[in-house]
């Protein structure tokens, strides 16, 4: 069967990765999850005090870091590690969170995490999420997804889901970062967060998860030529 890349990007918090790991699992493809690959960087920067103005100690840090994804059967889809180690919850916590922006404005860091994507993607049968997987990563992807949804929809679905591992969250600090993150990526000068030309916009602030799933299913069956 024909295979095809679909590259969903959008702001965060619009629900990209529900949506990718949605479509991934119901046309049997690989999801890629490449803010957990900032993410990872962005842990093993602050363990080991990277400066960040520095690039020689930025490419020695990188030669030093091994990014996988291992199934996890329990779950239904992938885990982030770092050198082998399972990073997929502290790199959800809010030092990774309220730092992985500005790692990500790196030159050397997109570099090293775009290559291994572009790997990642030879074989085709794959959904990768991201803020410029349509534009830089796989600018020849089948199908390309734009998510957005309104900001107070965004805060609400993300307090819901901090709230049980962190009480003390408020849906202000939420929201700051969210529009911070937003900025910083759609104002770097390498590959900022923007719509390609050719993506197609998905606003979800009324959908469901399964309304959502059901209209890109049929973008990519389109695609496909099922
Ligand atoms: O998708 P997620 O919110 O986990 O991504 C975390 C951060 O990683 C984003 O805010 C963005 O700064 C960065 N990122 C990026 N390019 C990507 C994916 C994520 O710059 N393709």
């Amino acid at each position: 069967m024909n295979k095809i890349i679909i590259a969903i990007d959008g702001f965060s918090s619009c629900g990209k990765s529900t949506l990718a790991k949605q479509l991934a699992n119901t046309l049997n493809y690989v999801f890629v999850d490449t803010g957990a690959m900032y993410r990872a960087i962005t842990l093993y920067f602050l363990r080991n005090n990277i400066n960040t103005n520095n690039s020689l100690q930025i490419n020695e840090a990188l030669k030093q870091i091994q990014l996988s994804f291992k199934f996890n059967a329990d779950k239904g889809f992938s885990d982030m590690y770092l050198n082998n180690e399972n990073v997929e919850t502290i790199i959800r916590d809010l030092p990774v969170t309220q730092n992985v922006s500005s790692v990500s404005t790196l030159k050397e860091v997109r570099e090293f995490a775009v290559l291994q994507q572009q790997q990642m993607g030879k074989q085709k049968g794959i959904v990768m999420d991201g803020r410029d997987i349509g534009t830089t990563v796989f600018p020849q992807a089948e199908l390309k997804i734009f998510v957005t949804a309104n900001i107070d929809v965004r805060v609400e679905r993300r307090y819901k889901e901090l709230v049980l591992t962190n009480p003390t969250i408020t849906k202000e600090a939420i929201k700051q970062n969210l529009l911070e993150r937003d900025n910083i990526d759609s104002n770097r000068a390498i590959s900022p967060l923007k719509k390609a030309d050719d993506a197609i916009v998905l606003d979800n602030s009324l959908l469901t998860r399964e309304e959502q799933l059901a209209i890109a299913l049929n973008w990519a069956k389109e695609k496909i030529g099922e």
